[in-house]
């Protein structure tokens, strides 16, 4: 699917047999067409600026991959008090066990996306700008660990206003749109009801995590 955003880019004028894509670009779009491609884990091979033409070698994101979905508050990080929000990476503290999943099925070569409710943006409790920063350092320190995050989706919206806030399936589609996620094949760590509610809504396994635990879940 993030491929297909990448034609948007640029022509696809063929596809080798050995899982090579070749685009033709205006120059000025082949940056955003390798970011694009880089997005879905295409490798650029080549690149050749006089003719405009970027070859890519597939990675496996451009069949459907099963997808390892996590909370955040909770799952990877210890959760707030009620009521409370994460403000700033001081307040933010990554619980241990959510690099020893992430790195497992990093080797299983599931995606590994991140699907969190933020509403204290949208109360102007959290700003946007802190929460991207707190999620650039997450990925840092988890990634130094070994540990790869694909992408994190946010729906920082209030209750009620979206189709993103869980348990609605906003964040699960939009996954599916940019990867190519096989959900029948893909699961789902959450700590709270809501997203139980949403794996079951999407065809999901769930798995409740408490304190870097599982604590019960795949029914
Ligand atoms: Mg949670
Ligand atoms: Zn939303």
């Amino acid at each position: 699917m993030g491929y297909e955003r990448a034609l948007l880019g640029g022509k696809r004028v063929g596809a080798g047999n050995g899982g090579f894509l070749i685009f033709f670009c205006e120059l000025h779009v082949q940056p955003r067409l390798r970011q694009e491609l880089a997005d879905a884990r295409s490798v650029p091979v080549a690149l050749e600026p006089e003719v405009t033409k970027v070859i890519f070698r597939r990675t496996g994101a451009l069949v459907s991959r099963p997808c390892l979905f996590l909370d955040r508050d909770g799952v990877i990080n210890v959760k707030p008090p009620d009521g409370a929000y994460i403000r700033r990476w001081d307040e933010f503290q990554i619980i241990p066990a959510a690099a020893d999943w992430i790195r497992l099925f990093n080797a299983l070569d599931f995606l590994v996306l991140v699907v969190t409710n933020q509403r204290g943006v949208a109360r102007g409790l959290v700003r946007a700008e802190d929460l991207d920063d707190i999620h650039a350092r997450m990925t840092a320190e988890l990634a130094r660990g070994g540990a790869v995050i694909d992408g994190i989706l946010v729906c920082p919206h209030e209750e009620g206003t979206c189709d993103c806030r869980k348990p609605r399936p906003g964040l699960i589609r939009a996954a599916q749109r940019r990867w190519d996620v096989d959900l029948a094949r893909s699961l789902l760590v959450g700590d709270s009801e809501s997203d139980r509610q949403l794996a079951a809504a999407c065809g999901l396994r769930f798995l409740m995590a408490r304190d870097g635990r599982i604590v019960g879940g795949a029914d």
